[in-house]
């Protein structure tokens, strides 16, 4: 069970999780993994910028409201003074490590991504203690676990990548023993360790991973991740707010969705159970009494062709082109050479048949880097004038519509399309890749709610469909 950062956002969310762990393991071995309290890990990644600009001081007052923010939650949770000075100890150890962190961050005015790895980990450290200890007070034995014990990576700081056999190995004698006495191991969330023992993070909302990772390790029965919403939604409720649950979609269906924005997953969820194919249920920690959504390899046809949208917004357009590049036959090799070399992720790639530009989309953190890269490679022909531009628009957004069965279904694009002239959405590129899985467009990004709206009303998203009989849970 993965409990996300609102789910254990306070001393009351965090009640709630424990209880909803401990009721679990009366009839299943459960293992708990556990994202830092809501906003903290942003806050802790502002405090290692101000070090790093020499803003000590700055730095210095996140932590204190972070101390207070934890402080307060545990003081809920544990009335009983021994036990709270216990865990209260344990969670100044490691304030006190990140304000060393920064202190060096501030005097060396650099922020290694190993340093940021170290500091962003924080609030994983200090949650997985206060849920142990929570869960301890409904008389349950449990045990908190840093997942650098556990979960094997490779060296890519802010993205580390599993090695799954060590993972197994590691999560087979740290975890199993603890499970076969009775008791609930609390993992953090989001980190893992390379084979030196250096602290590594999987990447931004990465806990959802830990847990498909750790679920794997472990051949779980299933794997729950239980957050603020009742599971996958066929749209973004802020963006859509009459978005309704999905009740069964594919592992691939709830891929695609994540890796266009859907933040209710981690891109790379489902990547460590799809051999497995162990279910996954996206659950709300608010409200435990319903089903939310079940994601299995085959998913449940709802007959319809579309299933969810989603949008991506913090993206930017990067174009390369002019009439000359027809006469230059690397420029797309070289291209996407330059995007790997500053491992900068393509989300999207579109090339118009007269061959005078490609364009392609990148989250906009990697944008600068990528044009700079760009600009360099091809700086001869721009001088040549063979390339004419490398521009980059930062105000665009995809959108896209996914669903399994919409291969074989003729007449999406054309309805998605109708739907958003209708709406007087300017379509700025398209793409569709021949899975049929997905179709996405990229539009301004003002008007990324009108092409959701849309497209939502027009493919009746808000409706039951009759096709879609309830599913049941095992764990009900
Ligand atoms: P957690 O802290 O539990 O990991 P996140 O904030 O990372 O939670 O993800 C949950 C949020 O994802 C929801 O509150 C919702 O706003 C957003 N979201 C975006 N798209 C969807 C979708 N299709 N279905 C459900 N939630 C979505
Ligand atoms: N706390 C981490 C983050 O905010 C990981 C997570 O919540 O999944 O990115
Ligand atoms: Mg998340």
């Amino acid at each position: 069970m993965k409990f996300g950062g609102t789910s254990v956002g306070d001393g009351a969310c965090i009640a709630r999780a424990a209880q909803i762990a401990r009721d679990a393991a009366r009839e299943f071995d459960v293992v708990v993994v556990v994202s830092a309290m809501g906003g903290v890990t942003n806050r802790l990644i502002a405090a290692a910028e101000q070090a790093e600009s020499g803003n000590r001081e700055q730095a210095g007052e996140v932590f204190a409201g972070l101390r207070k923010q934890h402080e307060t939650a545990l003081a809920s949770l544990l009335p009983q003074a021994e036990k709270h000075s216990r865990v209260a100890a344990a969670l100044d150890a490691i304030f006190r490590e990140g304000e060393r962190l920064c202190e060096g961050t501030a005097l060396l005015r650099e922020l290694t991504p190993r340093t940021r790895d170290a500091i962003s980990s924080l609030g994983e450290r200090l949650s997985a203690p206060m849920v142990s200890a929570a869960i301890g007070e409904l008389g349950a034995a449990t045990e908190s676990v840093e997942a650098t014990e556990l979960i094997a990576t490779d060296e890519f700081h802010g993205g580390a990548e599993p090695l799954m056999d060590r993972t197994r190995a590691h999560s087979e004698s740290r975890l199993r023993p603890l499970l076969e006495k009775g008791a609930i191991p609390v993992v953090t969330g989001f980190i893992g360790a390379t084979e030196e023992g250096v602290l590594t993070t999987l990447g931004r909302g990465g806990s959802d991973y830990s847990a498909t990772i750790l679920g794997a390790a472990l051949n779980a029965d299933e794997i729950i991740i239980w957050t603020d919403v009742e599971g996958v939604l066929s749209a973004d409720p802020r963006l859509v707010p009459d978005a309704r649950t999905i009740p069964e979609i594919s592992y691939r269906e709830a891929a695609e969705l994540a890796y266009f924005g859907a933040k209710v997953l981690h891109p790379k969820t489902l990547r460590a159970v799809a051999h497995a194919g162990i279910p996954v249920w996206i659950r709300n920690s608010f409200a435990p009494e319903k089903l939310g959504t079940k994601i299995t390899p085959q998913g449940l046809s709802n007959g319809g062709g579309v299933k969810a949208l989603t949008a991506i917004r913090d993206v930017s357009l990067i174009a390369v082109g002019g009439p000359g590049i027809v006469g230059v036959p690397d420029v797309v090799g070289r291209t996407f050479s330059t995007t790997a070399d500053v491992r900068a992720n393509v989300l999207l790639i579109s090339q118009s048949s007269s061959q005078n530009d490609i364009c392609f989309i990148v989250a906009s953190s990697d944008a600068k880097r990528t044009v700079d890269a760009l600009r360099k490679e091809f700086a001869r022909d721009v001088a040549n004038e063979k390339v004419e531009h490398i521009t980059l628009d930062p105000t665009i957004a995809i959108v896209a519509v996914v669903g399994e069965n919409m291969r074989g279904i003729p007449g999406v694009a054309g309805r998605t399309f109708s739907a958003l002239g209708r709406a007087n959405v300017n379509i700025v590129a398209i793409a569709q890749g021949s899975s049929e899985c997905n179709i996405s467009f990229v539009v301004a990004e003002k008007d990324v709610k009108a092409a959701l709206d849309a497209t939502h009303r027009e493919f009746g998203l808000s409706v039951q469909k009759a096709s879609e009989s309830p599913v049941t849970a095992s764990h009900d």
